[in-house]
């Protein structure tokens, strides 16, 4: 709970003057008040100190030291109080004080609401009426709306807005061009570098648009920009029928479909955006739009692997689905030192086999022991042992596990296999002709470098009905591709921050002589040559739409696609 003002001498135990001069910097705080006084506000003392982390990193005039951390503050610069830090806010007046507490008491009850005065910054609220669930910077649940699934990245939003309707969005929208301040799509917030969270800007979180409806007759259903994959899954299941589409159970429909979607289905039907039929976003006047081959047929185009947030905030999704019944699941491991015989078979194997079948190869580091296959099956178990022989003839493997279940306990094996928050560094490479000998030594020795236990490589098979299409029919290029690698790091311990991105870094410039692109779903803020290495030669395309969609380029943000003339 956020204290509403006039409660904060109560909940202090002082009076309404000793809370004012705190307010208005009157008076400065011991350390040894700052614990009640962040309880009072309803705010723990770590989220605190984060926010006075942000607003110092930015502004270090701003310093609780009347002489700034200098000695000295320049002409014009604001002292910060330790009210204003704890509210995230610039100096303010007691008037505007109460009136965003009334606010921030409104947010927690009506729903939804009109946003009311905000108190970090005044000025942006007086114009445009940004409607949905409105979380400001003082409000009771922003530390968790902020949160991204990234834990590396602390980011502090002007405001988070959960968008239950579309109306929603494009007021969001609208609001932010005319605050003129950055605003970024959220749906499942699983991007790699938290792209979907900006600072002092708005996050338009669709997560309330969360509705699935299937139409069995016409095999398609119509999907929520706010839907997760495990919740999309279980939904699907009830009428029989799926979607190819990744393992993560939280991951958002919305950024995985708009950059591909590569899953343990895809080999049989496509990537997930191979199975869009329609799009509806918002564009960037805060216009309603819908796409598909009929309409706006370009739009379509770059909406299928041109990445999320380049040309508008989509809404809703029209996919075509597919029955599904039971499948297998199948795991293999192998000791450790088979890793280059098995790299080798399982290349030259994955990727071309029967497309009902889809086997990952997951490499950590010497110190596991092992490395290990999973694979996913939609045809007859009893199938299995001859389509796996070539994979199995590699090295010294364990007997395979195989397991007959239906689909929906197999995606929820395969999500749980996914891991949960951490702090991590990935990059991607895709692989179009098979890893030479000396490729794979390079990999391999670069497995032998990790510094921790927790740091692979996946590699994942493209093939099968990825491939039958062009790679010019949609913005996603990499059709040729037998197989994306993933050099990953995760670490709990920021000491470990460093070396582990350091040696990703140092993994992806080996293997770059072997490997071309990669995959903007695994989106890496330190890719060299980011748009050709995402987009290949759909990228002219990619641009010129850009400047016809969004010819203001209102949806920016880091690794933005640039129109044409920008
Ligand atoms: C644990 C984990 C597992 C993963 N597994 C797979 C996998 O199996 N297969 C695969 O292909 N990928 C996988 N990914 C990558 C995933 O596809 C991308 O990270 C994807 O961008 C996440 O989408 P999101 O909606 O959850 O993320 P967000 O962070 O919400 O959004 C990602 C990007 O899309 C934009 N965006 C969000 N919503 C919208 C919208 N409504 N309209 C327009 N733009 C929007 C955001 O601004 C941001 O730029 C995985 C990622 C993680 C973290």
């Amino acid at each position: 709970m956020t204290a509403r003002a006039e409660d904060l001498p109560a909940r202090l135990g002082t009076s309404q003057n000793a809370v004012s001069n705190l307010e208005i910097g009157e008076r400065r705080l011991d350390v040894l008040e700052l614990r009640p006084l962040c309880a009072a506000l309803g705010i723990s003392v770590e989220a605190f100190v984060a926010r006075l982390e942000h607003v110092l990193a930015k502004d270090p005039w701003r310093s609780t030291s009347p002489q700034g951390p200098y000695g000295r503050a320049p002409p014009g610069s604001t002292i910060l109080t330790p009210m204003e830090t704890a509210m995230h806010t610039p100096r303010i007046t007691r008037r505007t004080f109460l009136a965003s507490s009334a606010a921030v008491a409104a947010s927690t009850t009506a729903h939804p609401i009109i946003a009311a005065p905000s108190r970090r910054a005044p000025s942006l609220s007086r114009s445009g009426t940004l409607t949905g669930r409105v979380i400001w910077p003082q409000g009771p649940d922003y530390d968790e709306a902020r949160l991204t699934f990234n834990t590396r990245y602390s980011r502090f939003p002007a405001a988070v807005v959960v968008c239950d309707t579309t109306e929603d969005v494009q007021n969001a929208v609208r609001w932010a061009r005319q605050q003129n301040i950055p605003f970024r799509a959220r749906s499942g917030g699983h991007s790699y570098e938290a792209f979907s969270v900006v600072d002092d800007g708005l996050v338009i979180d669709v997560s309330g648009l969360d509705a699935t409806v299937v139409d069995t007759a016409r095999g398609e259903a119509v999907v929520g920009a706010g839907v997760r994959l495990l919740d999309l899954y279980r939904h699907l299941w009830n009428f029989g029928v799926t979607l190819p589409a990744g393992t993560c159970p939280g991951v958002g429909i919305a950024g995985l479909t708009l950059g591909g979607g590569i899953g343990f289905l895809s080999r049989r039907y496509g990537l997930t955006c191979d199975n869009l039929l329609a799009v509806d976003l918002v564009d960037a006047n805060g216009d309603t739009l819908r796409a598909s081959v009929d309409e706006h047929g370009d739009l379509f185009w770059a909406l299928r692997g041109g990445g999320g947030g380049n040309f508008g905030i989509v809404t809703t999704f029209t996919f075509q689905v597919h029955p599904i019944a039971e499948v297998a699941l199948a795991t293999v491991t192998w000791p450790w030192d088979d890793v280059a015989e098995v790299l080798d078979a399982w290349q030259r194997w994955a990727p071309f086999v029967d497309n009902r079948l889809t086997a990952s190869l997951g490499i950590a580091n010497p110190g596991a022991g092992v490395i290990s296959s999973t694979a996913l099956f939609t045809g007859a178990p009893d199938e299995l042992p001859t389509l796996l022989a070539p994979l199995l003839a590699a090295g010294t493997p364990s007997a395979p596990q195989i397991q007959s279940l239906p689909f929906m306990a197999a995606a929820e094996q395969l999500a749980g296999a996914g891991g949960g928050h951490a702090n991590f560094k990935n990059t991607s490479a895709l692989a179009y002709e098979p890893l030479s000998p000396q490729a794979i030594s390079t990999l391999v020795d670069g497995l032998r470098a990790a510094p921790t236990a927790s740091n692979l490589v996946g590699l994942f098979p493209l093939g099968g009905a990825i491939a039958t299409i062009d790679p010019a029919a949609t913005a996603f290029p990499h059709r040729r591709a037998l197989f994306d690698l993933q050099y990953q790091a995760y670490w709990w311990d920021a000491s470990e921050e460093q070396t582990d991105v350091a040696w990703v870094d140092d993994l992806r410039a080996a293997m770059a002589p072997y490997t071309t692109g990669a995959y903007v779903n695994y989106i890496d803020a330190d890719l060299p040559n980011w748009e050709t290495a995402y987009y290949g030669p759909n990228l002219d395309r990619l641009m010129q739409v850009k400047s016809a969609f969004d010819p203001d380029d209102v949806f920016n943000g880091p690794q933005t696609i640039p129109g044409h003339g920008s």
